[in-house]
């Protein structure tokens, strides 16, 4: 792990102070005739935007299978161009392209900058042509209202507050390389696309515009998700885990279709659609083992990246955020915070957490002689910690203030209960009455540096009684 990402916490107040005023809830008036669609704040200029999405395209397209097929090719980017003329906030720099992946599974995405992808599944899966344009306007939506950079925004003025000030990203070189130097790793399971149901929501309102403007029914990007839903239940938590539903999704787009205009003669199918369709049912089907992208929960693959919605914990004399993906379990003098997948059955020893935090007291043998030193208690703690993990290491330790208080926070390395894996821990430690408060940040090695932004997070959020 770089140096570095150690939570500054004074700095941090800084950095919540100032998104709390830039962030003001992004305003989405409904007019008759100009509907404005703001998107929110963001520290990239538009080219830069595009730049990133440009990089990100390039990783994807080397790592995923694509149809190459210049029929449907045409097909999708006639068809996305046409409803991408209709998107508001539209730049000319946006790069409107639009590729199909070469996969069964129900599901597309947007990277910012406008370069959209379309599961072929997603295609086969659309009962006509309005259906697909409704899916492709909606990914449109999180392009136009810059949502992929949104996020990293709030994401990098979280860790340098003073970004805010304007160029904080080098005009040449990788802009993909620059923010993996903050902490922030973009990529497939990652930030760039990991959408909050409030950007869900707007990418809905967006798409239903578009349609409506693109002379298509209005209906049909709600109906689709519908009939995923209904149609192919087994691949709704992989093409929601993407998207999460917002909630009363049919019901916000019905109320809104009205104050759009009055109803058309709305167009739902075309032959080229039709054609499109039978052209990929012709086609040899698509590899099995594609390399999915973000695992849907409940498979025996990894947990779900954490959310960034969080919500409260009340404990025994604290209080802290924890994502609203992941579940609480609690006992007498520990709580953990664990995502989905997140504790490891182990023959020998039984459970183990490998994903997440935990929060417990520790009473020092000192503490019964009165006077007790915190890194001294915390030391007592580790070694305490080593009687059952043998091979824990200490990379790095150092001192914080934690709510004005002082704390330490050691960085471990130690086994993973995960066969073969290396486990990262961010121990930090504080004094609280007569004990030892200590939180533990846990995850793989391998996907500690995704983790970051959440542990960071929770420590920000964290109040002492
Ligand atoms: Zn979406």
């Amino acid at each position: 792990m770089k140096g570095g990402w150690w939570p500054r916490l004074a700095m941090r107040v800084i950095a919540s102070t100032a998104l709390a005023l830039l962030l003001l809830p992004p305003s989405i008036a409904w007019g008759a005739e100009t509907p404005k669609f703001k998107p929110g704040f963001n520290l990239f200029k538009v080219q830069q935007e595009v730049q990133l999405g440009k990089e990100n395209a390039e990783q994807v397209d080397k790592e995923f299978p694509l149809l190459t097929d210049p029929q449907v090719l045409r097909y999708m980017n006639e068809l996305g161009r046409r409803l991408a003329s209709f998107a508001p906030n539209n730049y000319s720099e946006y790069a409107w392209t639009f590729k199909v992946m070469n996969s069964s599974d129900i599901n597309a995405f947007a990277l910012p900058g406008g370069y959209i992808y379309v599961n072929r599944g997603a295609i086969v899966a659309a009962e006509n042509e309005a259906q697909i344009a409704g899916v492709m306007a909606h990914e449109s939506g999180h392009v136009v209202m810059r949502h992929g950079t949104h996020e990293i925004s709030q994401a990098v003025l979280a860790r340098v507050p003073l970004a805010i000030l304007g160029g904080f990203l080098d005009q040449t070189g990788s802009l993909t390389a620059q923010l993996a130097e903050m902490g922030l790793n973009l990529g497939l399971n990652s930030i760039l696309l990991r959408n909050s149901r409030s950007a869900e929501s707007q990418a809905d309102e967006v798409g239903t515009y578009i349609l409506y403007q693109a002379g298509f029914d209005p209906h049909a990007m709600a109906q689709f998700f519908e009939i995923v839903e209904r149609k192919y239940p087994e691949k709704t938590i992989q093409f929601f885990s993407d998207h999460p539903i917002p909630e009363n999704r049919i019901r916000a787009v019905d109320n809104e279709i009205p104050q759009l205009g009055p109803a058309k003669q709305w167009k739902t199918d075309s032959p080229d659609f039709v054609a499109t369709k039978e052209r990929l049912l012709s086609l040899p089907a698509p590899p099995t083992t594609t390399p999915a992208p973000p695992a849907p929960a409940g498979s025996s693959g990894p947990p779900p990246l954490p959310s960034s919605r969080l919500i409260r914990f009340e404990g025994k004399g604290f209080s802290i955020d924890y994502p609203d993906n992941w579940r609480v379990q609690q006992n007498e003098d520990a709580v953990a915070f664990v995502p989905l997948g997140g504790i490891v059955e182990e023959a020998e020893s039984g459970s183990a957490q490998a994903y997440g935090t935990s929060i417990s007291r520790f009473h020092p043998q000192a503490s019964r002689q009165g006077n007790w030193g915190l890194v001294d208690a915390t030391q007592e703690l580790l070694d305490t910690i080593r009687l059952s993990n043998p091979n824990l290491r200490v990379i790095k330790q150092g001192g914080l203030k934690l709510e004005g208080r002082a704390a330490v926070s050691t960085l471990l390395e130690t086994d993973s209960p995960l066969p073969g894996q290396k486990e990262r821990d961010l121990l930090v430690t504080t004094r609280q009455g007569d004990s030892l408060f200590s939180l533990l940040f846990i995850a793989p090695e391998s996907v500690f540096d995704a983790y970051k932004q959440t542990f960071a997070a929770m420590l920000e959020s964290l109040d002492l009684q």
